[in-house]
C-alpha cells in the first residue's frame, strides 16, 4: 500500500461534508401526518410504551442497533494523550467500521474527563441511549477499572475494545499458529513485552485458552516484571514472575515459543529472535513499527510464525475483524454483557475460518495472491464476508448458551441470511 501523505489524509476528513459520519432518518418524513408521528403528537404513545416497559425501547427505538464508541482521550491511537477532541476522527473513523462490517450505527461520544470515577458516572449517564458501549482509547491503567466498573453496573454489552479486541484476534491467530508449529498452548514458554491496556488483556485471554501463569514472563519499560520489584500497579503485579534469572528481554526470550509484543518499535533483534525455540511464534503488534519487522524475523529464523498490526505484511492482527461481530451477536441477542464465553467463541470462530478456502472475492483483493493455511495465511483477512456470518453467529450462541442473552434466535439458518444482507 502506497503511503498515504498528510495533505490527503487532511482532504479526506475535510472535502465534501466535514467529517466521516452523519444521521440518516429511517421513517417516511414527506408529509405533515408523517411528521406528526415522527414528533409531536404521535411520539407520546412510543414513549409511554417505554415507560410502562423499558424493554419496548428495542421495539420503538434504534437502541438496538445503537453503539457508543466513547472515549476520554488518554491513549489515542499511538498518539497518546492527545485530548477527548482530537481523538473524535478516530472514534468517528471506528464508527465508520462499524457501520459497513456489521451495519451498527454508531455515536461517537469524546468525553473530556479523565477522573476514572466521574468518566464512570457520565457513561453510566448516557447508557440508556444505547444498545452497547465500545470504550476506546482509554489509558493503561485506568481503563481496566473503568471497564470493570461499567461492567458491574451496566446491563447492556460494553467492550474496552483497546483490551479485548486485540486479545481476542491474536488469541486465534496464536491457536493457529500452535496449530502450525505443532505446540500446546499448556506448554509453551510464552514471553509478552509490554504491560499495558491490550498486554494484559492478551495474557489474560491466553491463560483462558489454556497457558500456564508460570510459562509466562511479562516486561514493561523497566523490565522483566517480577516480583522482587516494588514499583508495581495492580494489574503488573498479577503477572509478576518469581524467577530470579531474567532481568531483560534478552534474557527472557532465551528458549521461549512465543513473543507478544505490545509495546514499542525495534526493541526486539535478530540475534534474539534467533535465540527463541523451534517454530518461534513472533507477534510483533507495536504499531505503525513492529518490535522487529516481518522481513527481519523471517531472515532470522525461516521457521517463525510471524504477525504484525500492519496491513502490508501476512498475518495482520486487526481488531476490525472481532468488534463489528462480537457486538452484532451481542446486540441481536440483547445481552447483558460481553462474557469469556462469548470472547472465547469469537477466538474460535475467527481461528477457524482462517482454515477454510478462501473465497475469490478476498483473494482478488490481494493481487490474488494464494491464501491457504499456514506460515503466510494464519489470521483471516479483513475484507473476508464470512466473518460476520461466522463470528457474529458464535458470539449470538455463546450469548444464549452462558444465559447472558435476553432474546433467543430459533432459526440459524435465516439468522444467517439476514447478516448477509
Ligand atoms: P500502553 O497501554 O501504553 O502500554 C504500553 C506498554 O509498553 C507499557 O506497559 C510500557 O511500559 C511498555 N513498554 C514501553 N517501552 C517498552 C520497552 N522498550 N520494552 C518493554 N515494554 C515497553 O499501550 P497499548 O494500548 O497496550 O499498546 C501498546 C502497543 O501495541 C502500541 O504500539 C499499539 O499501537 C500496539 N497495539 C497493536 C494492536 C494490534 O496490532 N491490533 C492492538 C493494540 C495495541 P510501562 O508500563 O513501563 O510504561
Ligand atoms: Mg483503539
Amino acid at each position: 500500500m502506497a503511503k498515504i501523505t498528510k495533505e490527503e489524509a487532511l482532504q479526506y476528513h475535510s472535502e465534501g461534508r466535514a467529517g466521516k459520519i452523519e444521521v440518516v432518518p429511517t421513517k417516511p418524513h414527506r408529509t405533515q401526518r408523517d411528521l406528526s408521528l415522527a414528533y409531536s403528537p404521535g411520539v407520546a404513545e412510543p414513549c409511554l410504551e417505554i415507560e410502562k416497559n423499558p424493554e419496548d425501547a428495542y421495539k420503538y427505538t434504534s437502541k438496538g442497533n445503537l453503539v457508543a464508541v466513547i472515549s476520554n482521550g488518554t491513549a489515542v491511537l499511538g498518539l497518546g494523550d492527545i485530548g477527548a477532541l482530537a481523538g473524535k476522527p478516530v472514534m468517528e473513523g471506528k464508527g465508520l467500521l462499524f457501520k459497513i462490517y456489521a451495519g451498527i450505527d454508531v455515536f461517537d461520544i469524546e468525553v473530556d474527563e479523565k477522573d476514572p470515577d466521574k468518566f464512570i458516572e457520565t457513561v453510566k449517564a448516557i447508557a440508556p441511549t444505547f444498545g452497547g458501549i465500545n470504550l476506546e482509547d482509554i489509558k493503561a491503567p485506568e481503563c481496566f477499572y473503568i471497564e470493570e466498573r461499567l461492567k458491574a453496573e451496566l446491563n447492556i454489552p460494553l467492550m474496552h475494545d483497546d483490551q479485548h479486541g486485540t486479545a481476542i484476534i491474536s488469541s486465534a491467530g496464536l491457536l493457529n499458529a500452535l496449530e502450525i508449529a505443532g505446540k500446546r498452548i499448556e506448554d509453551v514458554k510464552i514471553v509478552v513485552n509490554g504491560a499495558g491496556a491490550s498486554a494484559v488483556s492478551c495474557t489474560k485471554l491466553y491463560i483462558s485458552l489454556g497457558a500456564r501463569k508460570e510459562n509466562i514472563v511479562m516486561l514493561d519499560s523497566k523490565g522483566v516484571i517480577s516480583t522482587a520489584r516494588e514499583d508495581l500497579n495492580e494489574s503488573k503485579r498479577e503477572f509478576a514472575t518469581t524467577r530470579t534469572d531474567v532481568k531483560t528481554l534478552e534474557e527472557a526470550i532465551r528458549g521461549a515459543d512465543m513473543f507478544l509484543g505490545l509495546s514499542k518499535g525495534n526493541v526486539l533483534t535478530k540475534d534474539m529472535v534467533r535465540s527463541m525455540a523451534a517454530s518461534p511464534i513472533v507477534f510483533a503488534l507495536a504499531n505503525p513499527t513492529p518490535e522487529i519487522s516481518y522481513e527481519d524475523a523471517l531472515e532470522s529464523r525461516p521457521d517463525a510464525l510471524i504477525a504484525t498490526g500492519r496491513s502490508d505484511y501476512p498475518n495482520q492482527i486487526n481488531n476490525v475483524i472481532g468488534f463489528p461481530y462480537i457486538f452484532r451477536g451481542a446486540l441481536d441477542t440483547r445481552a447483558r454483557t460481553i462474557n469469556e464465553q462469548m470472547k472465547l467463541a469469537a477466538v474460535r470462530a475467527i481461528a477457524d475460518l482462517a482454515k477454510e478456502t478462501v473465497p475469490t472475492v478476498v483473494t482478488a483483493a490481494y493481487d490474488d495472491s494464494i491464501l491457504s493455511f499456514g506460515a503466510q495465511y494464519f489470521i483471516p483477512k479483513p475484507v473476508d464476508p464470512r466473518l460476520i456470518t461466522e463470528v457474529s453467529e458464535a458470539v449470538a450462541k455463546a450469548a444464549i448458551e452462558s444465559g447472558v442473552a435476553r432474546k433467543t434466535i430459533e432459526n440459524w439458518e435465516e439468522y444467517r441470511n439476514s447478516l448477509r444482507q
